[in-house]
């Protein structure tokens, strides 16, 4: 259930219910913190078991790309949107189209891109209802799929992770196991093969698994229940969230957890319990934020240099966490909330001088059109 109470204990400034039931749309957009911008991040598509559990997920998730936007450096707040329904089945130019002019309703409040279960077709739908739309075709002025970018942060981020936990090696000395071979995790498959890695990979569409591994070098696929026993050196969950549950957590044979999924951990307490069993956790939104940061930049002008210029300092930035946990006896999901939430705030609590302005702009219609007297 929603309520005020949950929305000001997560932080939430407005959550839209959107119904159009002529085309089947049952969508939910959710607000974050717009301290630095308006709010934006994906639409995600996807067959929920309930509408408690869309609710929760868009909540989660657009808290989520706040902290993400602020972490990079972007100005840019925290949205999120669900649409309700099988991706497979129950697509239409009509939902999309009607979805799109929620969207548009806000005003560009929320800017809306690709997340699971979104094409850039899907998109350009939306698009003819709004311009605030990103990650849209390049064929039609946008910077398109945001999963490549994504991956090569990823990619970069484990640098970084390697120099905390593992120094010396590089990342053709690892095994890793992938979980989700979709847009992020296909494209980091290819990195990773590409410097030498060995990869273990799971998705439920096991032909997509079949297909990746009869194509790469040193893929092999095991079933999405083995994932989590696979021995291996880094754990990249790249399909959905709370992949790291009370139920996973002793399975994994890891020294990293570093992937793409948003909100990896099932709860907050497991982060520490990954640092209790030696594993470290390299924040969600923090490796992940190279997709975003390449639509951030769409939204302003596009320029590929200038997007790989910000997604290349990602691994400072997972470097900057993995020193604060240490210095300040944290988890490195708790640093990476405190670097986050300062700027936001930060920015949030600059006062706007006062600024004197003559009488007729402050009361234009009266002061300048009504005779006197
Ligand atoms: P996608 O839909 O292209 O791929 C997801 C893949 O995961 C699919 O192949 C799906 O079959 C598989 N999958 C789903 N559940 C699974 C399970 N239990 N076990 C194994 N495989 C499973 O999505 P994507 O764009 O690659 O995004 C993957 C994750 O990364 C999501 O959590 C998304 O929110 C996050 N993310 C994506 C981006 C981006 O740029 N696309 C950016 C940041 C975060």
């Amino acid at each position: 259930m929603l309520d005020f109470a949950t929305l000001e204990r997560m932080g939430h400034e407005q959550v839209v219910f959107c119904s159009q039931p002529e085309v089947g749309l049952r969508a939910i957009i959710a607000l974050h913190n717009t301290a630095l911008g308006p709010g934006m991040g994906g639409v995600r598509m996807w067959a929920y078991e309930s509408d408690g559990a869309a609710l929760i997920d868009v909540l989660r998730l657009s808290k989520a790309m706040a902290y993400k936007a602020a972490l990079a450096g972007l100005n840019f707040g925290g949205g999120k949107a669900v649409i309700i329904g099988d991706p497979k089945r129950d697509k239409s130019e009509g939902l999309f189209r009607a979805f799109g002019r929620f969207v548009d309703s806000l005003g560009g409040r929320y800017v809306a891109t690709e997340d699971v279960g979104i094409t850039p077709a899907d998109l350009h739908y939306v698009l003819m209802e709004t311009r605030h739309v990103v990650g849209v075709d390049p064929r039609r002025g946008g910077a398109g799929n945001p999963g490549p970018f994504t991956a090569h942060g990823v990619f970069e981020g484990l640098a970084a992770c390697l120099e905390s936990r593992l120094p010396g090696k590089q990342i053709g000395d690892l095994t890793v196991a992938v979980q989700g071979v979709g847009s992020v995790g296909g494209a980091l498959v290819r990195r990773l093969c590409a410097a030498g890695a060995r990869v273990v990979v799971s998705d439920i569409d096991a032909p997509r698994a079949e297909a990746l591994a009869g194509e790469l070098k040193g893929v092999r696929v095991v079933t999405p229940a083995d994932i989590y026993d696979v021995t291996c050196d880094v754990f990249a969950p790249c399909a959905l969230g709370a992949v790291v549950n009370r139920d996973t957590i002793g399975r994994l044979k890891c020294s990293i957890v570093a992937g793409a999924a948003n909100n990896q951990l099932a709860a907050d307490d497991l982060a520490e319990e990954l640092e209790r069993r030696g594993i470290l956790y390299a924040p969600d939104y923090a490796i992940n934020a190279g997709g975003l940061i390449n639509v951030a930049v769409e939204y302003e002008g596009y320029d590929e240099q200038r997007a790989y210029a910000i997604i290349n300092r990602i691994p400072q930035t997972l470097q900057a966490i993995f020193d604060m946990a240490k210095r300040e006896c944290l988890t490195t999901a708790e640093a990476a909330d405190r670097m986050a939430e300062r700027r936001m705030h930060t920015i949030a609590a600059i006062q706007r001088p006062y600024q004197a302005c003559p009488p007729a702009a402050r009361y234009p219609a009266r002061s300048a059109q009504s005779p006197v007297g």
